[in-house]
């Protein structure tokens, strides 16, 4: 190859990969921008529902919380941008197998339930290993500060940490690559969405699941706002998309459910109404 087109070759190539990498940043920091806001927004439309659920009562997160939080969702974005230009390299590159083509909808379904399963395990022991009191202080105590969790708390990572969470989606693809699965596009694109919905849930510091969810086991499996709520402000409650490692691990808290139910049925307080203007 001549020397022109081996430059030419080389700024192909870091065209591509600076492509990839402002696909990254713009995919990952406008779903968590539209997640959060979404949130937000319905918790203030709504705010009559959203005060009567408020799981912590006598607590607020603070403007410092929010700008934390916020900033260090930044980062987050950035490091996932990383990790979405290495999938994207990978698949250009044949180590990572992902199709884009149409997928019957028995596909979709079986490749959406591996990877929500396989995520939620690995969510769970990476979550309590970074509990260890040697990994804590490194790795998830800034995620903690958030005492007071609110919509914007999703991304509130040390760099650590948004490389371990992250780096379940490559580690994953690679895997299904080596065993022949290639996973289709859509399956990817839902899978995203879900987890970037249920992390916005989950901190959304007012019950957002129907009453009564915890007490029918069509739907107890799957977990709500207070059991995460109740992770940030006294621990237990390791898991993220379902109750079944937290059960089967005893770290369950014991007061979830009473906890549920107690912010499910409370009496919403009776809105102030406006003085009516005095007769002239
Ligand atoms: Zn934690
Ligand atoms: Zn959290």
């Amino acid at each position: 190859m001549t020397t022109a087109a081996t430059q030419s070759a080389l700024e192909y190539a870091v065209s591509r990969v600076a492509d990839h990498f402002m696909f990254g940043i713009y995919f990952d920091l406008s779903r968590y921008l539209i997640a959060a806001g979404v949130l937000t927004a319905f918790l203030l439309v709504f705010r009559g529902f959203a005060e009567a659920r408020r799981i912590q009562r006598g607590r607020r997160a603070s403007r410092t919380d929010y700008l934390r939080e916020i900033g260090s969702s930044m980062r987050t974005v950035v490091v996932y941008a990383f990790v979405t230009l290495a999938i994207l390299v990978g698949r250009e590159t044949g180590v990572i197998l992902l199709s884009i083509r149409e997928a019957s909808l028995w596909t979709l379904v079986w490749q959406i339930g591996l990877i929500v399963i396989a995520h939620d395990a690995w969510f769970y022991w990476a979550h309590r290993a970074m509990h260890h009191k040697r990994l804590f202080r490194a790795t998830h105590l800034h995620h903690h500060k958030s005492r007071t969790p609110t919509p914007w708390t999703a991304y509130s990572f040390t760099m650590t940490e948004a490389v371990i969470e992250v780096a379940f989606v490559p580690v994953f693809l690679f895997i299904t690559s080596q065993l022949g699965i290639a996973y289709a596009g859509y399956a990817i694109l839902f899978f995203i969405w879900h987890q970037m919905i249920r992390n916005v849930m989950a901190h959304a510091g007012s019950e957002l699941f129907p009453a009564g969810w915890v007490d029918n086991p069509w739907t107890s499996w799957i977990s709500t706002t207070t059991h995460h709520d109740l992770h940030h402000s006294s621990g237990h409650n390791f898991g993220f998309y379902f109750t079944f490692w937290d059960r089967w691990m005893g770290t369950e808290h014991p007061r979830y459910r009473e906890a549920f139910r107690e912010v499910t049925t409370r009496r919403r307080e009776p809105q102030p109404q406006p003085v009516p203007e005095p007769a002239e």
